[in-house]
């Protein structure tokens, strides 16, 4: 089957590999979409904390089940489905508490495993989750909401707060999303004019600041009586934002770190304490976080696909790589779609039906 491989940073192949068997508790995946993900660009940028090389990225995954192991439901044959890529262990403190998404031997598909930039995937039935009624675009983009819903959930925003979202790339915008379905007043901060135009239009974003053309200080203050945020998350990705973010938060307020930096991040301890700030860390999602997303995505109220921007076909990735990692090609999120060689005769002899008999 063919799979990408990132050999390296910044070097991605088309390989050929064998196809995975199905061991008793998995399924097969015939993999239809993935979402290239922040996560995908920086270990192909060689700048994500958690990678080693060579690794087939994907973790965004959603397809179709073309085969079911001895202890599973042969019925969920030919069902989409989508991936729930975040192996835990079930034993350890953080999985006994419920928090399996930030497992202490935490093994991600796509990240510390080898994930779904491939023709077919093995995944452990329990992180395979059917759905008759959303669109394939929709499934793959399911963990990169999820994201944002476990971040919501761990900051208790309430209706009525204003919640501050600094980063417009896809994890901000899904935080944006997932925070004003919580009824809260939402303000995305990016300096990409181009990001804030988007989620202004395409999402209705409709409060967004952009720190090289706004006082920021000043017009969060203007939202909130002087008080600044009841919220900040943090979606940049870039250290000296999230320490320029302990400032927009108000007294009593969260600061949530969504984006995870190959950095140490430092702040002012007499202003930290005159506020009493409550510093919270998001890692990944729970399945709760995805349960929450699919029943947005179900009822409507949540329209992820709106955020892709890029399409391109699973042998094509390598070229297209670079450009997907520029925010000047005005990428939000770029879709893989597999042209499956079983789905398409071009690519596999036909059998015609024989005339002569
Ligand atoms: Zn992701
Ligand atoms: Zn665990």
């Amino acid at each position: 089957m063919r799979t990408v491989v990132c050999a390296e940073p910044g070097h991605m192949t088309l390989e050929q590999r064998d196809s995975p068997s199905c061991g008793a508790e998995e399924a097969l995946l015939r993999i239809r979409r993935i979402g290239v993900c922040g996560t995908d660009i920086h270990a192909y940028g060689g700048n994500q904390p958690y990678f080693s090389y060579p690794r087939v990225l994907g973790h965004e995954l959603a397809g179709e089940i073309v085969e079911v192991g001895s202890e599973g439901d042969p019925d969920l044959v030919g069902k989409r489905a989508y991936v729930i890529p975040y192996l835990h262990c079930g034993e350890c403190r953080a999985c006994r508490h419920g928090r399996t998404n930030c497992c202490q031997r935490m093994q991600v598909i796509g990240v510390h495993r080898d994930g779904g930039m491939c023709d077919t995937l093995a995944v452990p039935l329990d992180h395979l989750v059917v759905s008759d009624t959303l669109a394939l675009d929709q499934l793959a983009l399911v963990e990169c909401m999820a994201i944002g819903a476990h971040a919501v959930h761990r900051s208790e925003l309430a209706t009525g707060e204003l919640a501050v979202v600094c980063g417009a790339g896809p994890i901000g915008m899904g935080v944006a999303q997932i925070a004003r379905e919580r009824g809260a007043q939402v303000v995305v901060i990016d300096t990409n004019p181009e990001r804030l135009a988007f989620c202004r239009e395409k999402l209705g974003i409709t409060l967004t600041l952009n720190p090289n053309e706004d006082d920021i200080d000043t017009a969060l203050k203007g939202l909130s009586d002087g008080e600044l945020a009841d919220v900040v998350f943090d979606a940049t990705g870039n250290p000296a934002a999230m320490q320029a973010g302990f400032d927009l938060v108000g007294h009593a307020g969260r600061y949530v770190l969504v984006s995870i930096v190959k950095a140490d991040i430092s702040f002012s301890d007499p202003d930290f304490h005159r506020k009493e700030l409550t510093l919270l860390a998001s890692r990944n999602a729970t399945r709760a976080d995805f349960d929450q997303v699919i029943q947005l995505m179900e009822s409507g109220r949540l329209k992820a696909d709106a955020m892709i921007t890029h399409r391109a076909e699973l042998a094509d990735v390598p070229e297209h790589m670079p450009a997907w990692c520029t925010p000047a090609t005005g990428v939000v999120k770029a879709m893989i779609e597999l042209d499956n060689p079983l789905d398409n005769p071009h690519q596999e002899p036909r059998h015609e039906p024989d005339h002569c008999q």
